[in-house]
């Protein structure tokens, strides 16, 4: 039910509206596949940690909200909608293992040594925080590699 008009008002001018941003976990049911008919179809779900920590999140926020002086605290999680995500990472992640990753070290292919992946697809996990400095860095760090060693 949508809040009348003068209420929104008085409400929007004493609110203070926060967002805390709790990071999924890497899971092996997450990912991103193309069908048979060339469709490409997202495959997300929060697992229960997640959840948990996000909960957790904002009733540790809450009481800190509370001792700072606000009068009310309403919350809301994300985590009904499993198809909402942001920060897409993990895709084509590295590591040492062949068995539980696709790049090595370096962001090359563990099975085509002349292929490297420096999006971030490499990255195991999405840190909780906005990727793209980190995805330009590690870039940046292959290339450097790939130029010292010259490994192609
Ligand atoms: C609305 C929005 C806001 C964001 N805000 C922030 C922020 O404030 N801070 C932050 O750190 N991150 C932010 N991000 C996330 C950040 O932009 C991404 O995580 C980052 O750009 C991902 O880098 P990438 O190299 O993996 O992919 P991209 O930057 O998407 O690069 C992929 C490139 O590959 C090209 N490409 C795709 N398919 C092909 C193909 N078949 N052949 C050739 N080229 C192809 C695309 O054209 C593109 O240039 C935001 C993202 C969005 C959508």
């Amino acid at each position: 039910m949508p809040i009348p008009q003068p209420i929104a008002e008085f409400l929007l001018k004493r609110m203070l509206v926060i967002t805390g941003i709790v990071e999924d976990l890497p899971q092996q049911e997450n990912r991103i596949e193309v069908d048979k008919d060339g469709k490409i179809r997202l495959f997300h779900k929060f697992h229960s940690y997640d959840v948990f920590r996000s909960r957790y999140y904002m009733t540790k926020l809450k009481r800190v909200f509370r001792s700072a002086g606000a009068v009310l605290c309403f919350g809301a999680m994300g985590d009904k909608d499993d198809i909402h995500t942001s920060h897409q990472v993990g895709t084509t992640r590295f590591g040492k293992d062949p068995n539980t990753s696709v790049l090595d070290e370096h962001c090359r292919l563990h099975d085509h040594e002349n292929v490297f992946v420096v999006d971030g697809g490499f990255m195991p996990n999405a840190l909780g925080v906005s990727p793209a400095l980190t995805i330009a860095a590690n870039a940046l760090r292959v290339a450097d590699t790939i130029l010292q060693k010259a490994i192609i």
